[in-house]
């Protein structure tokens, strides 16, 4: 099943340099970048993004690690992209991720200590979590002219 999914390197990411390291994850495996741009979204745009969150206790954290910088966001397509994108990314908690994963090998805070500290915790990429909140997050992200559509030569591989 093609899926379209939403990729965030935020702000953490872009910070330590690791933009082309954490595109690079998602193009071997032959997902195909349909849309990107850098954004510094603020508080308004954050409560959209986080709207599950706004209420949690380590929301406040949350929000000041999105905004402190701006992010890459990118849509991905391929097949079953979001379980695939998740899988790549690894365990929301760095300290669980498992090495492979781009959490897993270049984060490593563990809940614990993000909440200690009153702290998002950094964990270098979002990834939708579902096929519904892929293309709600998509709607939030992207206009319909900033996606492009185009072939690979994966495409041809899979065809
Ligand atoms: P999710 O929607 O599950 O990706 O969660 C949103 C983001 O909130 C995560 O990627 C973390 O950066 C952050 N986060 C989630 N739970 C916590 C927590 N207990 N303490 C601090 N930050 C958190």
């Amino acid at each position: 099943m093609i899926e379209n999914t939403l990729i965030l390197i935020k702000p953490d990411g872009v910070q330590r340099g690791l933009i082309g390291e954490i595109i690079n994850r998602f193009e071997k495996v032959g997902l195909k970048i349909i849309g990107m741009k850098m954004i510094w979204i603020d508080k308004e745009f954050a409560r959209k993004h986080y709207k599950e969150h706004v209420e949690k206790a380590f929301y406040p954290g949350l929000e000041a690690m999105i905004t402190e910088g701006p992010v890459i966001s990118m849509v991905l397509e391929g097949v079953d992209a979001v379980e695939l994108t998740r899988k790549i990314v690894g365990s929301t908690e760095p300290k669980n991720a498992t090495p492979g994963t781009i959490r897993g090998d270049y984060a490593h805070i563990s809940y614990g200590h993000a909440d200690e500290k009153g702290i998002g915790i950094k964990n270098l990429v979002h990834a939708s979590a579902t096929k519904e909140e892929s293309k709600e997050e998509i709607k939030l992200w992207f206009k319909e002219n900033e996606m492009y559509d185009y072939k690979n030569v994966n495409e041809i591989h899979i065809r």
